[in-house]
């Protein structure tokens, strides 16, 4: 079985949801997931449709109220306004002509993008996924120096829940929806990790490392906790990619 939709009633309001088979999943799950801007089942394998079902219909009231508090998705296309680092961009169209800035360049407040309109949603997030891997290896070298450790590869990825991770052979990953968090939040992210390159865990010398270089590394830290998720309704509704 590939994806399916079911549409669920309540008493409230129809409610459509996504199927989704998982090999990976123990049980059965149910989420609202602001990445695709609805909600998700989804069944182990092995598990019929059917029961998968019947759990979401126990489940109804709740997933009413938490798909109507989603936030809208904010498609990148005219006039819509996208954060970089933290500061609202409008993403204008410059005609279809390119410029010699290239294909998408930053001026002031705004976002201006050429070409056919219909790829502006794919150039501005190539855009952002760009910015963040220039302004994540700038950081990452810094750090990695002043750590005296070495990093290795890194990769920008859109996880569903993490901001960054790392590997023990010095590979890092990182959302590339951190460019649209504030200055500071991309800079404890990257700290973050490339202290792990030397601590491993989240003992109290990790946290002592990250300190170092983050001194107050709970500002950033509650702002994720607030807005993270709010990085997600940005850019087409892709494939869930974890
Ligand atoms: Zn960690």
């Amino acid at each position: 079985m590939g994806r399916e939709i079911a549409l669920l009633q309540t008493d409230k309001g129809e409610i459509s949801l996504n199927i989704r088979v998982s090999a990976r999943a123990q049980r059965i799950g149910l989420r609202v997931d602001p990445r695709i801007g609805g909600a998700e089942l989804v069944l182990p394998s092995g598990v019929s449709k059917n029961s998968g079902l019947k759990f979401a219909r126990t489940k109804l009231d709740w997933l009413y109220d938490h798909l109507s508090a989603l936030p809208a998705p904010i498609p990148f296309e005219e006039a819509a306004e996208v954060p970089h680092f933290g500061v609202p961009l409008m993403i204008r169209h410059m005609g279809r002509a390119r410029s010699q800035h290239g294909p998408v360049w930053r001026e002031n407040d705004a976002l201006c993008v050429t070409g056919d309109p219909r790829h502006m949603s794919r150039r501005v997030h190539d855009w952002l996924k760009a910015q963040a891997r220039t302004e994540i290896s700038q950081r990452s070298q810094v750090w990695s120096e002043l750590l005296d450790v070495t990093v290795n590869r890194i990769t920008l990825r859109d996880p569903r829940s993490r901001w960054g991770s790392c590997s023990v052979g010095g590979d890092l990953s990182f959302s590339w929806r951190l460019i649209m968090a504030p200055e500071t939040v991309l800079d404890y992210v990257v700290a973050h990790e490339v202290a792990h390159l030397r601590e491993m865990n989240h003992s109290p010398r990790f946290w002592k490392l990250v300190d170092k270089m983050i001194p107050d590394s709970e500002t950033p830290k509650s702002w994720l906790r607030l807005h993270g998720s709010g990085l997600h309704r940005f850019g087409a509704t892709s494939p869930v990619e974890d």
